[in-house]
């Protein structure tokens, strides 16, 4: 499998060879192919083994598309990403805008320590991606009505790291806001705690162990 042949928009494929992405990682091979037929997964990869482009590529190809195809007034996001930490969000919304550049996709950072006037801001005036940490999110969504009806890729990142710092609730509080959505969970350790939480969130998962 190359890039060239997942299906992807040439920009996106053409981003991929700029930042020196030549090959598919491990977990990528996996991943995209799954998450682009739709399939929510379960993932098993560490940080370093390029997960995080893993489901970038997918959510960028897809919200692309969607822009490409809808009229301008339907605005609201087409992506969440959780974090569990700000830094770890900081790094997916980097990863996320090189390799998004030139294409319908912008993102907003939801973390806590900016202020969140601007996020709000941000979000209104048009984006395609979220990434954030669940307590922050929530807090935004809980001051201000953001149009969550056409998110449909929902990604968990580190969720062994969400669920020690406590994050369980508020990330199902935020996935019961969504309407059936994709999701995609990447943990690098697979423990009773991600499986079960796995369960709520999606039937029919994909396990992906790299
Ligand atoms: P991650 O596992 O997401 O933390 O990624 C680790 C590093 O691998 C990051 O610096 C990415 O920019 C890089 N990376 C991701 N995918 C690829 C790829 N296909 N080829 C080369 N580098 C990659």
């Amino acid at each position: 499998m190359c890039f060239s042949s997942c299906g992807l928009p040439e920009k996106l494929v053409n981003n991929l060879e700029i930042a020196g992405y030549c090959m598919p990682t491990p977990v990528q091979m996996q991943v995209i192919p799954a998450s682009m037929s739709n399939r929510s997964l379960l993932v098993s990869a560490d940080t370093g083994s390029g997960k995080t482009a893993s489901f970038l590529i997918p959510i960028i190809a897809h919200c692309s598309r969607v822009r490409s195809q809808q009229c301008t007034s339907k605005l609201g996001p087409l992506a969440i990403v959780l974090a569990p930490t700000r830094e770890l969000c900081l790094q997916v919304e980097e990863q996320a805008k090189v390799l998004g550049k030139g294409l319908p996709f912008k993102t907003a950072l939801v973390v806590g320590g900016d202020p969140l006037a601007q996020q709000i801001y941000r979000i209104e005036n048009g984006i395609e991606l979220i990434v954030g940490t669940p307590g922050r999110l929530i807090d935004l969504l809980m001051k201000h009505n953001v149009d969550l009806t056409y998110v449909s890729i929902f990604v968990l990142d580190e969720v062994d790291c969400l669920l020690e710092r406590g994050f369980r609730d508020q990330a199902m509080q935020i996935f019961r806001s969504l309407s059936q959505p994709q999701v995609m969970m990447f943990s690098a350790t697979l423990h009773l705690e991600a499986e079960k939480m796995s369960n709520s969130l999606a039937k029919n998962l994909i396990r992906i162990s790299c």
